[in-house]
C-alpha cells in the first residue's frame, strides 16, 4: 500500500486529500482529508463525499451540492492525489466549481446534481394514479432544513416511521447558514447570564404581537413563545450546549415587552454555526431510526379525494436519476421547504421587498428554498398567509446596522436629506424603512457619520478600516456636509439641517424625533456616507396552518394529512422579521409541533 496526498482550497481554508492505494491491484484502498475545519458546512459535506468515495473505492464523486466548494476542492485534490500513482490515470471532469457557494448562488458546473432544477409536476397525481408504493412510512418530511430536522427527530423518538427527502446533497438547509440562536423567555440561562430576572413567555409573545403589527395569528405566536423553553431543554438533551444569552436592538413600538432572549450554544451566534444544530437534529433522529434520501425532490403530492374530502397520502419525488417514484404516508407528511427565499417569480407576486432583494442577488438562503412545498400545497386548494415581509439586513460590510453592534453617532438619511427612522432599531425593522423610502424616492439611502463617530468603543470602523472602505467606494468622505451633499446627491440645505437637528438633540441627551437610545452623540467633520445596502436572509409568509401546524384550505379547513413547518408556514411572522433567534426558535417549534400533532401527541 501507498499513500499520495495534494491540497486545494476549499471554503474554509485548504483542505488535503490522502489516497491509498494498492498498487499491485490498480486499486483504490481508502480516501481521507486532513485540515478540515470542524462544525462547518464543508466538513459535513467532505464527510458524505467521503463516505461514497471509500464505500465505491473511486475518487470520481461529484461534489456534494450544498458544499460543492468544499467538496469539489477535495475532489481535485484527490484525483490530483491518485493520478501520483502510476498504476491510475483519471480525468479530472469536472473543470470549474467557480461560484458553488455555501451562502447563495450557485453555479455548479456539469457533473455536479444541481437540484435546484427539478420542476414541480402540474398535473394533481391522485392515490388512483398510482400502481405501486416504492414505499411506505408514518410520516415523510420534505426538506432537511431545520424544521424538518425538528420533525424527524419528534417522530423518531415517539417510535414513527420516518423518511426525510431532501433536495439538497447534504442536510441542513439554510439553517446550516444561521448562528443557531433561538429566542425564548424565562429560561434558568436568560436568569443567570442576563438582568432580565422576571421575563416571560407571556411577555415574549406580547412583543411579537406587537411586532406582527396584526398580521400574525396569535394561537402560533402564544404555542411557539410558551413551547420555546421546552424546545431549548430538548435540544439540550440531545448534546447542544447553551452557554449565553443576548438581546437585540429595539423595536420601537413594542419596548415595554424587551428582554435579552436570544440564546447561544457553544461554538456558535456566527454565520455558519447553524451546521452544529442540524448535524445534532440529523444525528439525533438517525440513531432513533429516521431515513432520509439526499439530492432528491419531492415533485408533487398524492391525494385520495373521497368522500368530498381531500386528505394527502404521500408525495412523488424526483432523483437525480429523474425517475418519478411514489411514498405512502401512512399517517402524514410535513412540508419543510421554507419561503419563497430564491424564487423571482413568485417574489414579484407575494413580497415587493424581498422581490427586490432576489432581483439583486442579495438572497443568501440556499438556492433550492424555491417555495416548492408553498406550490405543492397550492396546487391542491391551501390557502397562504403572511407574504411581505422578509429577513433584510445589512449586506456590503455589516457595518451600517447590526443588532449586536449599537449604532455610533449617526443618523440615516433619505434621498431627500431628511431621517426618517430610528437608526438603532432592529435590522429587518430598519431596512423596511430603507425600503419604501428608496422605492417612493427612488433614490438611495444613507447613514451619515463624522471622523469622531468612529471613536466610539461600538464602532465597527477603525481609522484604517473606514479609509480602505472610502477607497473602495463604499463610504463617501467630505469635509463639510455641503461637499456630502452635492457627492450624494440630497439637498445641501436638508442634510444640515438634518445632522444639525440631531446634534443639537444629542448634546442634550436625547432623540425627540425617532426616540433612539444607543449612540446618542453630536457629531463633527470631516463627515461621512455610508449607503445602506440590504442583505437577504429568507422570504416571511407561507401556507396558511392552524396551531397543529395542519395546513388549512382557502375555505379555512385543514387539510387531512398535510403539515407545515417553519418558513414553509406563514401566520406567525409579520411584516419584517423581529429580530434575530425567532426563525430558528420558530422552526424548532413547528418542525416539533407537526410531527406531535400527526402522533396525536
Ligand atoms: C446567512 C443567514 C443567517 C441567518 N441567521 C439566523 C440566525 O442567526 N437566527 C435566526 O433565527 N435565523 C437566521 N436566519 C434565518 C433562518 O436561518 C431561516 O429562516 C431558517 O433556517 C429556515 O429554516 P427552515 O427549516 O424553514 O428552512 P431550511 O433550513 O432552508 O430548510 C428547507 C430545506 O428544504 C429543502 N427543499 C426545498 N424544496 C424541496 C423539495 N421540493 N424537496 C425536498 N427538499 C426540498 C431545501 O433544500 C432545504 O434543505 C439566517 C439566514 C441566513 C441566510
Amino acid at each position: 500500500m501507498k499513500q499520495f496526498s495534494a491540497e486545494e482550497k476549499g471554503f474554509h481554508g485548504t483542505i488535503k486529500a490522502v489516497v491509498e492505494i494498492d498498487e499491485a491491484k490498480g486499486q483504490i484502498n481508502k480516501v481521507w482529508a486532513e485540515n478540515v475545519t470542524p462544525n462547518t458546512i464543508g466538513a459535513a459535506g467532505i464527510a458524505t463525499w467521503l463516505e461514497k468515495a471509500n464505500q465505491t473505492k473511486s475518487v470520481e464523486i461529484d461534489a456534494v451540492s450544498g458544499a460543492s466548494i468544499s467538496t469539489g476542492a477535495l475532489r481535485k485534490a484527490a484525483i490530483t492525489a491518485a493520478n501520483q500513482s502510476k498504476v491510475l490515470s483519471i480525468k479530472e471532469n469536472v473543470d470549474t466549481i467557480s461560484g458553488a457557494s455555501q451562502s447563495g448562488s450557485n453555479t455548479v458546473k456539469a457533473g455536479i446534481p444541481e437540484p435546484a432544477n427539478y420542476p414541480l409536476l402540474k398535473d394533481e397525481i391522485t392515490e388512483y394514479d398510482v400502481d405501486t408504493y416504492e414505499n411506505e412510512f408514518d410520516i415523510i418530511v420534505v426538506g432537511a432544513g431545520g424544521a424538518g430536522l425538528a420533525a424527524a427527530a419528534t417522530a423518531a423518538e415517539n417510535h414513527a416511521s420516518v423518511m426525510v427527502i431532501e433536495k439538497q446533497g447534504i442536510a441542513g438547509g439554510t439553517t446550516n447558514y444561521s448562528g443557531g440562536v433561538i429566542q425564548a423567555a424565562g429560561t434558568n440561562l436568560q436568569k443567570e447570564t442576563t438582568q432580565f430576572q422576571n421575563d416571560t413567555p407571556e411577555n415574549h409573545e406580547r412583543e411579537y404581537m406587537k411586532a406582527g403589527e396584526g398580521r400574525v395569528y396569535q394561537n402560533l405566536v402564544h404555542d411557539f413563545t410558551q413551547n420555546s423553553p421546552k424546545n431549548i431543554a430538548w435540544l439540550a438533551k440531545m448534546g447542544i450546549k447553551w452557554t449565553n444569552v443576548y438581546g437585540h436592538t429595539e423595536i420601537p413600538y413594542a419596548k415595554d415587552y424587551f428582554a435579552d432572549r436570544i440564546h447561544v450554544y457553544e461554538n456558535g451566534g456566527a454565520s455558519g454555526n447553524g451546521i452544529i444544530l442540524t448535524q445534532h437534529l440529523l444525528n439525533y433522529a438517525l440513531d432513533l431510526g429516521a431515513k432520509i434520501t439526499y439530492n432528491t425532490a419531492v415533485v408533487g403530492l398524492i391525494t385520495n379525494n373521497t368522500d368530498n374530502q381531500r386528505k394527502v397520502v404521500g408525495v412523488v419525488t424526483e432523483g437525480t436519476d429523474h425517475q418519478l417514484k411514489y411514498l405512502k404516508a401512512r399517517r402524514g407528511v410535513v412540508l419543510a421547504t421554507a419561503s419563497i427565499d430564491q424564487n423571482l417569480d413568485l417574489a414579484k407576486d407575494l413580497s415587493p421587498q424581498h422581490y427586490e432583494d432576489v432581483k439583486a442577488h442579495h438572497c443568501w438562503s440556499v438556492p433550492t428554498d424555491q417555495g416548492d412545498g408553498i406550490v405543492m400545497g397550492m396546487s391542491i386548494g391551501a390557502a397562504i398567509t403572511g407574504f411581505g415581509g422578509t429577513i433584510d439586513f445589512d449586506a456590503r460590510t455589516g457595518n451600517g446596522t447590526d443588532d449586536r453592534v449599537p449604532t455610533i453617532p449617526s443618523i440615516f438619511v433619505n434621498g431627500n436629506g431628511l431621517r426618517f427612522v430610528n437608526e438603532d432599531s432592529t435590522y429587518a425593522y430598519e431596512f423596511r424603512a430603507i425600503f419604501n423610502q428608496e422605492k417612493q424616492l427612488d433614490k438611495p439611502t444613507y447613514q451619515i457619520f463624522g471622523a469622531d463617530s468612529i471613536n466610539e468603543k461600538t464602532s465597527p470602523w477603525n481609522k484604517e478600516s473606514l479609509e480602505n472602505d472610502v477607497k473602495r467606494g463604499l463610504v463617501v468622505e467630505a469635509d463639510s456636509l455641503e461637499e456630502l451633499a452635492s457627492k450624494i446627491d440630497v439637498p445641501a440645505a436638508n442634510l444640515v439641517n438634518s445632522v444639525n437637528t440631531w446634534n443639537k438633540n444629542a448634546t442634550n441627551g436625547n432623540d425627540p424625533e425617532y426616540g433612539r437610545t444607543n449612540g446618542i452623540k453630536a457629531f463633527s467633520g470631516p463627515y461621512y456616507a455610508y449607503r445602506n445596502t440590504p442583505g437577504n436572509l429568507g422570504a416571511l409568509g407561507g401556507l396558511k396552518i392552524n396551531k397543529n401546524c395542519n395546513v388549512l384550505d382557502v375555505y379555512n379547513q385543514p387539510i387531512t394529512g398535510l403539515y407545515a413547518a417553519g418558513l414553509n408556514a406563514g401566520g406567525w411572522l409579520g411584516s419584517y422579521y423581529p429580530g434575530s433567534g425567532t426563525a430558528i426558535g420558530g422552526i424548532i417549534h413547528q418542525g416539533r409541533r407537526a410531527a406531535k400533532s400527526i402522533l396525536g401527541l
